[in-house]
């Protein structure tokens, strides 16, 4: 099965999506960034969020799942589009910080979670923020869409991670429309709450049907639209010099290595780029 975000409606006015990115998940969490067992878990379950989030976009758009916290995974951001294109990242002070984890402190402090909403076209981005309420990043979000969206809906990232493996990244969102009957509204949460650990949804790892029929039970449904997930990271050269345009004299004297030369990496795909000193001063002084 290739990665991707379904969408379905039911006849009483609910919109569902369900995002499988296993492969993804694995590609972006263990082979770029290097991680392993909680942390892998976590930072896959953070790109299903975001994933998930994204299809509520009108257009194209991207949204940004980013929270910061007191413990060691104190850093952390996944960017989406409606359309499936996805990167994610940590720095490498948090990469430093996980690789030194007690294994008993919670992974996840206390900490913020920060949705940004950037459509394009639209000059200024949206962003909200929460308090995190837990180290369960289902339960922040849910908490999320109460609080910032206050849309009735539920939200499940169901990751499982064997040592340095993603076996299965999956996650589901079943949010209300304008319009529900407080018929269907009971219909629709007695169904949700039939289903006791909605991880065991995926066990499986099953086709689309079989899951929606589980998740719906009786309930009728149309099949939407799917589309692919796939890694792109939109960082360019230009992009990176222009930042470093943008910085003072003494940051980029000390950003310089023997060579006279810059290094950088991109914090999302790792890609490297190098610039002489005297190509960023001179574009510098053309900014001036
Ligand atoms: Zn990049």
């Amino acid at each position: 099965m290739k990665d991707h975000v379904a969408r379905f409606t039911t006849t009483t006015n609910y919109r569902i999506a369900l995002v499988r990115c296993s492969q993804t998940a694995q590609l972006i969490g263990n082979e770029q960034h290097k991680l392993t067992n909680k942390p892998l878990s976590y930072f896959s379950d953070g790109m299903v969020a975001a994933l998930l989030l994204a299809t509520q976009l009108k257009g194209n758009g991207v949204l940004s799942y980013e929270f910061d916290s007191d413990g060691p995974f104190d850093n952390y951001r996944c960017d989406a589009t409606p359309l499936g294109y996805i990167r994610a990242m940590i720095p490498s002070s948090t990469f430093d910080k996980i690789s030194t984890w007690d294994n008993k402190s919670p992974l996840i402090g206390k900490g913020n979670l920060y949705i940004g909403k950037k459509i394009n076209q639209t000059k200024k981005p949206y962003q909200s923020v929460i308090k995190l309420v837990s180290e369960n990043l289902t339960l922040n979000t849910i908490y999320y869409l109460k609080i910032s969206e206050q849309i009735n809906g539920i939200i499940h990232l169901c990751t499982m991670v064997k040592n340095n493996k993603v076996i299965h990244s999956d996650g589901f969102l079943v949010e209300e429309l304008p319009g529900t009957t407080d018929e269907d509204r009971t219909r629709m949460e007695n169904q949700i709450n039939s289903i006791k650990e909605p991880g065991i949804l995926f066990q499986n790892q099953d086709e689309d049907d079989v899951i929606i029929k589980r998740l719906l039970g009786n309930l009728t449904y149309n099949h939407i639209k799917d589309f692919d997930i796939n890694f792109a990271c939109p960082c360019t050269e230009k992009r990176f010099s222009q930042n470093l345009a943008l910085i003072s004299r003494n940051e980029l004297n000390s950003l310089t290595d023997e060579s006279d030369e810059i290094i950088t990496e991109c914090d999302f795909c790792k890609k490297v780029y190098q610039f002489k000193l005297k190509d960023i001063l001179q574009f510098k002084n053309n900014l001036n």
